[in-house]
């Protein structure tokens, strides 16, 4: 499938929304080009009917269940408050210094191929996998008594640079399929900073910090960030603390890939 994968990351015109449509029509797998077999699948008793039961709506994906198998899922076992690798409980790193969000879900690891595809939803402006994206992230999500859903702010000078905030568009397909509450106002990045992929962690802190500012009161109110990729988790945390600063009692985080560290 790898192979498959590749090409497909290659060839940028099986990318655009056009492709996607057909892909979607013609029941076709967008990864592989397989031929769906939805209902089958779908039915009771048949082999496949029971894996993956959430994302038994391959038209909304437009991809083929081993391909859904084969991608990088976030583990269930994963630390509940920072998402890495803990066995499903709290890690030690949490229960010692607890970050300022209370919960982290993810919906993959950031491995192939959701790195590249991510790459090329961010700096090849490719809107159809934002919208791809949002749909994971919505079966994935349960927001439980969340007030409303934050995109993580982009600083308006790098927004006119690519044009479109890769978190909004993401948290808009979400907000609408979970019936929330998008809120893209109350946050704002006043300071343009080196992107944080280019530093190393105690730089990323030192870089984001004061970054932030929020203009409005969120007394007693449960929030949801989303964001692309989690990987220190020092935008989030930072975020976190301003939005607790002005209120929130609960702050978690939504993202679509979590970095775990080289091990
Ligand atoms: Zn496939
Ligand atoms: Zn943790």
């Amino acid at each position: 499938m790898k192979q498959l994968i590749n090409k497909w990351l290659k060839n940028s015109h099986m990318l655009n929304l056009s492709y996607l449509k057909e892909a979607v029509f013609k029941q076709n797998c967008l990864l592989c080009e397989a031929k769906l077999h939805a209902l089958a699948a779908n039915t009771p008793g048949h082999p496949l009917s029971n894996s993956l039961h959430e994302f038994d709506s391959p038209c909304i994906h437009a991809a083929c269940r081993p391909c859904l198998n084969d991608l990088p899922w976030h583990p269930k076992t994963s630390c509940p408050q920072c998402g890495l690798t803990s066995g499903g409980k709290l890690c030690g790193s949490c229960i010692s210094s607890p970050p300022d969000f209370d919960a982290t879900r993810a919906v993959f690891l950031y491995q192939f191929p959701i790195d590249a595809m991510m790459q090329r939803y961010k700096y090849g402006s490719n809107l159809t996998l934002g919208d791809a994206f949002g749909e994971f992230l919505s079966k994935k999500t349960t927001l439980e008594n969340i007030d409303s859903i934050i995109p993580m702010p982009m600083h308006p000078q790098r927004l006119k640079e690519r044009g479109f905030n890769q978190a909004l568009e993401i948290a808009k397909v979400l907000t609408k399929n979970c019936k929330n509450k998008l809120d893209f106002k109350s946050a704002e990045r006043q300071t343009l900073t080196p992107p944080q992929a280019s530093l190393p962690l105690k730089k990323r802190v030192k870089n984001i910090k004061g970054a932030f500012k929020v203009n409005t009161n969120f007394a007693g109110k449960r929030i949801a960030i989303v964001d692309d990729v989690m990987t220190t988790g020092a935008s989030l945390n930072e975020l976190a603390k301003t939005f607790k600063e002005a209120g929130a009692t609960h702050v978690e985080c939504l993202v679509i890939a979590r970095t775990l560290p080289h091990t």
